[in-house]
């Protein structure tokens, strides 16, 4: 059974959450034996523009120097996205966390894009490529904004370390599986569509109806909420395929890295029903509960997910879960232990 430290936000007793966030990690890292040494990935998700629920650089400022005080060096790191918005390059997704207050000078440690200015992985199987500068720290904090998502049901480390660790080779890999249908019968020929999608995708046919270029298609889903009529949409089951793959991939991630030395802190503060890639978030879909962390990244998010409540989600949130335990990366059960 696998223990989850859990920071209880609705009952501080007056300790300001920064300072537990320090008992916290202490004891994370000394009980699953971390040596936070070397140079050390804070694998964050820096927010999308418009974004404004993704974890605040308050408490990231506050992991960077917790780490520095055990001897490493930190960064804060992401990846370029696969839809073509503020992060696809790296020069922007700098300017949008430096506009997120994600500054080097604040945070006392260096921001890197861990794909660089050209994609540039590593390559660990035939569909997953390790982005370079986490492939090549010394270790990893994973730190996670637990939220619901609009094809895979919920985000949390194991989604964090698949989509977000990687290329966009092993992103688009992931969302192979979530490339929309068409309905030509739902179609109001709006455009809607055309106008979002940044692939050349999709094209209009000599009769009026709209039709997928299945090659083009990198299946970001930007322009299934374009239209109002639903003739753009997921394939059945294409969430719970999604889930799967994020598993697997999170597997091989784990497995290859070539250090074990990480672990993971999940925030379950303003829990929006989509993850930071999404802009204004409409609504919150629990109260802020706290923020957990476990060397276990299956314990954690199966003790995210109870903690949120499962109904609280589109679909079964723990099909990845579930699947990235039965590949062995982790324990279903846990132990909550209050800090
Ligand atoms: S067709 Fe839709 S899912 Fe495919 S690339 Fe274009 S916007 Fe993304
Ligand atoms: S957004 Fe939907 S309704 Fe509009 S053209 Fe595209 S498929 Fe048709």
């Amino acid at each position: 059974m696998s223990k989850v430290y859990f920071i209880d936000a609705r009952k501080r007793n007056g300790v300001p959450i920064a300072e537990k966030l320090e008992i916290l990690l202490e004891k994370v890292g000394v009980e699953s034996g971390s040596n936070l040494k070397g140079n050390i990935a804070l694998k964050m998700h820096m927010g999308e523009r418009n974004n404004e629920t993704f974890i605040k650089p308050f408490y990231v400022k506050k992991i960077a120097e917790i780490v520095k005080k055990q001897g490493g060096d930190p960064f804060v790191t992401d990846t370029t996205t696969l839809y073509k918005f503020d992060r696809y390059h790296a020069m922007d997704y700098y300017r949008t966390a430096f506009e997120h207050g994600f500054l080097p000078s604040y945070l006392g440690c260096p921001v890197i894009i861990a794909d660089g200015l050209k994609d540039d992985g590593v390559e660990v199987s035939e569909t997953v490529e390790i982005a370079r500068s986490i492939y090549e720290s010394d270790g990893m904090v994973v730190v996670s904004h637990a939220t619901g998502h609009g094809s895979a049901s919920f985000g949390g480390a194991i989604k964090n370390v698949a989509m977000g660790c990687v290329t966009k080779k092993s992103k688009i890999y992931q969302h192979k599986v979530t490339k929309p249908v068409y309905d030509g019968e739902l179609c109001t020929q709006c455009d809607a569509c055309i106008e979002e999608c940044k692939f050349g995708a999709i094209e209009t046919k000599e009769n009026g109806d709209r039709e997928l270029i299945k090659e083009n298609c990198v299946g970001c889903g930007c322009c299934i909420d374009a239209g109002e009529t639903g003739a753009l949409h997921l394939q059945e089951g294409a969430g719970e395929k999604l889930q799967l793959r994020i598993a697997e991939v999170a597997n091989t991630v784990m497995r290859n890295l070539p250090y074990s030395n990480y672990f993971f802190i999940n925030f379950l503060i303003d829990i929006t029903p989509f993850c930071d890639c999404e802009g204004l978030a409409p609504k919150y879909i629990c109260p802020d509960i706290g923020i957990l962390s476990s060397k276990d990244a299956v314990a954690i998010d199966q003790a995210t997910i109870d903690l949120i409540g499962r109904h609280s989600f589109e679909g079964d949130p723990a099909i990845q879960v579930r699947e990235a335990h039965r590949l062995g990366l982790g324990e279903l059960e846990y132990e909550i232990r209050k800090v």
